[in-house]
């Protein structure tokens, strides 16, 4: 008999997060499973569009249902635990259930993918398989022209491993090709061309031996030809010219990790701190403990070493790890550390693989071909089974918050799923966010902390500079004199600096000194910033570009200033001050490429350069043992944005940076230029005392009635019509505020701090709560309302614990 399945729909303009039924004939009932993707008619005209199967039905009445066409994959990219993950998350972030299944999955099946068939030629024929799907060729097959019988018998197919799916996106340029070289003539024939040539052409001579060792059916890489054996270009085109090689461009099957082999390594001797973080964690495995646990370790106290070490312990157990770092410019020395141990047991998932990688990478994970999972933010969505442990690595860092729907935290996401595979989530930190360390306060975390470095050495002496006072100093704005003064002894001593210039919320903008006139995007409510590589004015938020200009466009003065400060002024500034400085720069700019942010890192690690200057992405996880000074140019500008963590930012980021000075056995030095020499976060920072920052931090909070003593939640209007975003964010305030106590704080509606983006403003209502038992009903009831006004071209969004106010 025929199944019935639920289907949750995926039709940006009608998104709701009630499934539909539909009937699964008997043709394709066995290859649905809970999480597969299917495409089902829809609406009157029966459109076909993509679904996700979340649950079976199984009354029997079958009146007026429609049936699947077709299964996208035999094997479902979702399970059953991510389904039923989606449904928690929908609920918790305010999204729709589609949008969270979207988020959940790479992001090669999210766009409009089209499948290719790959015909294993030792089981099948291509006639077969022609035959089958009634065409010429096998080129573009779109899913939901085939039929059910067809589909069944390719879902059997690829089962057998007689075929296999491909995908390729809409721009199907994604493919990696090379090219590749076979040899053409037999071994005489090869004699024959080398007897034509002249004494003198040793090169062509040299070739053709080279040749004549080839494997005729393998074949050799261009590179190859290139590289190993060293044959110049022009020789090997005229090779190919004389027709002794015959040359094809080849596609490449995707591997992050390029075929680097990996030499493995050993586990640490553990010192007695990193040994009681690792025996609260393994204990928490054996009792099955899902309690999470806060290591707070200063950096280069080994915290990695304990996650390796605990993980080892997990997959003993014949389970398996999910390893979470902060973002693209942590993960390629994550992966290298974590590879090292565990070698081709790992999958890693970050937004520095192509889409393809990606996709590569969660099918191995899907057939339980890896242990461990290394990722960034969304891998905390890695479909693994029998999870033993989830780690957080950096746990304070914000880009584990999502700001699109689904708005969600990885954290929070972690603890869910421990939950489910009762098992430990470890959050690890130098600095803890106030939401973590006030949980281990009122006993919600078990807590471990490692005090000392690994190393044995003592963390580096840090200096505040008070740039009041050295603003006269002779250099420019950006350099002190004792910052230049110590720049200059490392360059003497062949040690390194790592500079960094703080750009939170801060740039390089063009002001007429005449009239004080602010060149500023059309489209968005900010100033344009300077680059000087494109040399172009840029905005930030909708990539606005326009010409740098020589005359004010108000008044037509030729005052122009360039204020504030990049990277790239500053690289030229270091190159006028200290000229026989090597400067390395690392910032969006230099690291848009893939794996330029890894090649950067190795010339520095190489010497190549003294200097390595960067904005906060160099903050984190370097580990060279020649840098001895670390200067941050700037410690003030986060303090100064309207955010109630601005100062935890600031803390954090000071925090992080300092450590990154002294990892060897050479002590390391930090120099911090401000202008708010007495903030407690800068001065606390200065002596690396987290815990007093942190009992500061909570008075001001709890003063404030702030997070953690307050939960957050932000709704967003946005519209082209200003008056329209007004009137609807006091249409949601009309629904919220009936539903809450006097306790509640609600502040808004009220302009963003930048009201105006790509042409649309932007309103906002803050609430500030501690228990509003119908808050959660009313906000969901927003979200439905969301859908009839984004049919009216309002935007309407809700972010529970905003990590923004911008
Ligand atoms: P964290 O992640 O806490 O910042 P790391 O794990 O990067 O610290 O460790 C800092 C350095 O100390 C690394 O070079 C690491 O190899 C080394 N290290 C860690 N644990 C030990 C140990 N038990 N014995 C010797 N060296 C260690
Ligand atoms: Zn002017
Ligand atoms: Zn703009």
């Amino acid at each position: 008999m025929a199944k019935k399945f639920n289907v949750i729909v995926n039709v940006p303009a009608l998104q709701t997060n009630t499934p539909f039924t539909y009937i699964a004939n008997d043709a394709i009932k066995n290859d649905i499973k809970i999480g597969s993707r299917v495409i089902v008619p829809f609406g009157k005209s029966e459109r076909p569009i993509q679904g996700f199967v979340v649950g079976e039905e199984t009354t029997n009445e079958f009146e007026g249902l429609k049936d699947i066409i077709s299964v996208l994959e035999p094997e479902p990219l979702l399970n059953k635990e991510l389904i039923e993950l989606s449904e928690w998350l929908a609920d918790q972030t305010y999204a729709f259930r589609v949008s969270c299944l979207n988020a959940m999955l790479p992001s090669l099946v999210k766009v409009n993918t089209k499948r290719f068939i790959k015909i294993n030629e030792t089981k099948i024929t291509m006639e077969t398989v022609l035959a089958l799907l009634g065409e010429e060729q096998v080129t573009d097959l779109k899913v939901n022209e085939l039929s059910f019988s067809q589909q069944k018998q390719l879902n059997q197919w690829i089962k057998d491993e007689f075929v296999t799916l491909k995908y390729v996106t809409e721009d199907s340029a994604k493919k990696k090709m090379i090219n590749w070289l076979w040899p053409t003539m037999d071994l005489s024939e090869y004699e024959q061309e080398q007897k034509k040539l002249r004494k003198n052409a040793t090169k062509q001579v040299e070739l053709l031996n080279i040749i004549k060792t080839l494997d005729v059916k393998k074949g050799i890489s261009q590179a190859s030809i290139l590289n190993d054996y060293g044959v110049g270009r022009s020789t090997l085109n005229t090779a190919v010219k004389n027709g002794w090689l015959v040359r094809k461009a080849v596609e490449q099957y995707r591997d992050p990790f390029e075929g680097r082999q990996m030499q493995l390594d050993q586990n640490l001797a553990l010192n007695e701190e990193q040994q009681s973080a690792y025996n609260l964690i393994t204990q928490a495995i054996e009792d099955k403990n899902a309690k999470p646990i806060l290591v707070e370790g200063v950096t280069g106290s080994g915290k990695t070493e304990v996650y390796l070490q605990s993980i080892q312990q997990v997959i003993k157990k014949g389970k398996t790890a999910l390893l979470l770092v902060p973002e693209i410019s942590l993960t390629p020395l994550m992966v290298k550390r974590v590879r090292a141990r565990f070698g081709t047991q790992v999958a890693v998932l970050h937004s520095g693989l192509s889409d393809g990688e990606k996709f590569d990478e969660w099918r191995r994970i899907v057939r339980n071909e890896v242990k461990v999972v290394v990722g960034a933010r969304s891998a905390v969505f890695a479909p693994l089974r029998n999870i033993g442990i989830i780690i957080i690595d950096e746990e304070h860092s914000e880009t584990y918050k999502q700001s699109d729907a689904p708005r969600y935290h990885a954290r929070d996401v972690a603890i869910h799923r421990a939950k489910k595979f009762e098992c430990p989530v470890v959050l690890g930190s130098a600095t803890p966010s106030l939401e973590s360390r006030s949980r281990v306060e009122r006993g919600r975390y078990d807590f471990v902390k490692i005090q000392k470095r690994a190393n044995q050495k003592a963390l580096p002496n840090i200096q505040v500079i008070d740039m009041r006072q050295h603003l006269g100093d002779g250099y420019n704005e950006n350099f002190s004199a004792p910052m230049v003064e110590e720049i200059r002894h490392r360059i003497l001593r062949k040690e390194q600096v790592v500079l960094m210039l703080n750009r939170r919320g801060f740039s390089s903008f063009v002001m007429c000194r005449t009239c004080g006139f602010v060149l500023t995007c059309p489209n968005c409510d900010v100033s344009l910033t300077m680059h000087m590589d494109s040399r172009t004015m840029r905005c930030h938020y909708c990539g606005h570009e326009e010409a740098i200009p020589r005359l004010c466009k108000n008044c037509g003065s030729d005052k122009i200033r360039f204020f504030g400060t990049g990277t790239e002024k500053v690289q030229q500034q270091l190159a006028e001050i200290i000229p026989e400085a090597r400067v390395l720069r690392m910032d969006v700019d230099t690291t848009r490429r893939k794996g330029a942010h890894e090649r950067l890192l190795e010339r520095f690690g190489n010497h190549e350069a003294d200097i390595l200057l960067g904005t906060q992405m160099i903050a984190k996880g370097l580990d060279f043992p020649d840098v001895t000074l670390v200067g941050v140019l700037n410690a003030d500008t986060a303090l100064e944005l309207p955010d109630l963590r601005a100062s935890e930012r600031t803390f954090q980021l000071l925090t992080q940076v300092a450590g990154r000075a002294g990892r060897a056995d050479k002590t390391g030095e930090v120099l911090i230029q401000t202008f708010n020499p007495d903030h407690y976060a800068i001065r606390l920072a200065q002596k690396q005392d987290y815990e007093d920052f942190f009992y500061k931090e909570m008075y001001l909070r709890h003063l404030g009635k702030y997070p953690p003593y307050y939960y957050t939640v932000l709704v967003s209007v946005s519209d082209r019509d200003e008056r329209q975003a007004l009137k609807n964010a006091y249409e949601m305030l009309n629904i919220i505020q009936p539903q809450l106590s006097a306790n509640a704080i609600v502040l808004g509606p009220t302009a963003k701090s930048i009201s105006k983006i790509k042409q649309k403003y932007y309103y906002q209502i803050l609430i500030k709560y501690q228990r509003e038992p119908k808050l959660h009903r009313a906000l969901l009831e927003v979200l439905n309302k969301s859908q009839e006004k984004f049919r009216q071209g309002t935007r309407i969004s809700i972010d529970s614990e905003p990590q923004n106010f911008l």
